[in-house]
């Protein structure tokens, strides 16, 4: 038997509608559960609902493996992560493409585990105290499933720390991964840092945007001059290059490490020739564009996280705000605008009154010509609104 966490009255909707997180104040009594340790979750009248991992220093006190009575053993790891492999077997040409998400965490029912595939490595996050506590069975089932050539950890996510565990880097198994992993997305080719990147070392949740912004920059009659506002390693350019041989792209990031990266990137594609790497502020650099009445035929905006909290939220959306006005002003008459929000506790739809009032500041009449998401191996479940978090607008000035 396992201990058992009851809830207090009327805190069970969420449950029984499949979403798979418990907050601490929905829970009446823990009695002896162990952090990180697997509970059995009750109503208040003491009927079972789920099975789950507790973890008494987070917010998320509990998080559910399953609403069937089955243990959670090697068998219960294996059939899931089998599952979620599959999934992707099925969606992913893997002539065209060789990196990609492979476990979205909660969204395939395993909370607090993302797997990314880069070609023949796998990468790893243990984001929680329960699937750490799992991590040993884990490594062995993926190591089984997939036989990669090496497997590397990036569990260096500040989550961690709400749950009081300390960030965990470095090699599970096999070989260690060289600085730079070459990958191929959508038949593109990328150097990928999975040890010092961001995230697992790449954009994975971009890939399918990236083939539909460069096809609305496939059109253009003459030379188009592009704007990658936060460019990092150049992903973006590169596919805006390769649909549009006369593309030039200037590419924007504060970091100079990814602008390196991003030269390479568009070297390794045969159109560095046609970048230009710019460091610095995107604020300040799109103001100053401003002020020189520089203009561009298209402009990406895919900045980081600005909403990392509820209370985030107002400045955030400013700075949305401030970003697109920027980008809308330094488009030229049928210019496109392809921009991205990461920010969870952004709703498309509030995103989009976000680009509507930047548009109506900015002076210009924009039609939205695509509505665009997260790729399909970053699953969304539908009982877990949280797992859908990126939101993206093609738009085009009209002339
Ligand atoms: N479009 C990229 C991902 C962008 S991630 C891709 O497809 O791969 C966000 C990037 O914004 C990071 O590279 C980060 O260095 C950069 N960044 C963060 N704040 C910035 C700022 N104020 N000005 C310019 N770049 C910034």
């Amino acid at each position: 038997m396992n201990p058992r966490i009851v809830l207090k009255r009327g805190k069970e909707k969420a449950i029984l509608a499949h979403h798979p997180w418990i907050f601490s104040g929905a829970i009446a009594r823990a009695d002896d559960a162990l952090d990180g340790g697997t509970v059995d979750v009750f109503d208040s009248a003491e009927r079972w609902l789920a099975r789950g991992y507790y973890n008494a220093r987070s917010q998320i006190a509990a998080r559910v493996w399953t609403w069937n009575d089955e243990p959670i053993d090697r068998a219960f790891l294996h059939a899931r992560l089998q599952r979620a492999i599959a999934a992707r077997d099925a969606l992913i040409d893997r002539a065209a493409t060789d990196a990609y998400r492979l476990v979205n965490a909660e969204s395939d029912g395993l909370p607090g585990l993302v797997v990314d595939r880069y070609a023949d490595f796998v990468v790893v996050q243990f984001l929680t105290l329960g699937i750490e506590e799992r991590k040993d069975e884990v490594v062995g089932l993926l190591q089984e499933l997939l036989e990669p050539g090496g497997m590397y950890e990036r569990s260096d996510v500040d989550v961690r720390e709400k749950e009081g565990l300390a960030p965990a880097v470095g090699v599970l198994r096999g070989a260690e991964p060289p600085n730079l992993i070459e990958i191929c997305e959508n038949n593109l080719h990328f150097l990928v840092d999975v040890k010092r990147g961001h995230k697992t070392g790449f954009y994975l949740d971009q890939r399918e945007n990236r083939k539909r912004v460069a096809e609305f920059l496939r059109p253009a009659p003459h030379a188009p001059e592009i704007l990658n506002v936060f460019s990092y390693t150049g992903a973006f350019a590169v596919y805006a290059c390769a649909a549009n041989s006369n593309a030039r792209v200037v590419n924007l990031d504060a970091s100079r490490d990814a602008l390196d990266l991003a030269r390479k990137n568009m070297r390794l594609n045969d159109c560095d020739a046609r970048g230009e790497f710019v460091e610095g502020d995107a604020f300040q650099v799109l103001r100053r564009c401003r002020d020189a009445s520089r203009t561009f035929d298209a402009i990406i905006l895919d900045p980081p996280k600005f909403v990392h909290s509820q209370s985030q939220l107002q400045s955030g959306l400013r700075g949305y705000k401030d970003i697109n006005l920027l980008a809308l002003k330094l488009l030229k008459p049928g210019g496109t605008l392809a921009t991205f929000s990461c920010s969870g506790q952004v709703s498309a739809e509030l995103f989009q009154k976000v680009v509507f009032e930047a548009a109506t500041d900015a002076k210009r009449d924009v039609q939205i010509i695509a509505k665009l998401s997260q790729s399909p191996d970053h699953r969304i479940l539908l009982s877990f609104p949280e797992s859908e978090y990126l939101k993206g607008l093609v738009c085009q000035i009209v002339a």
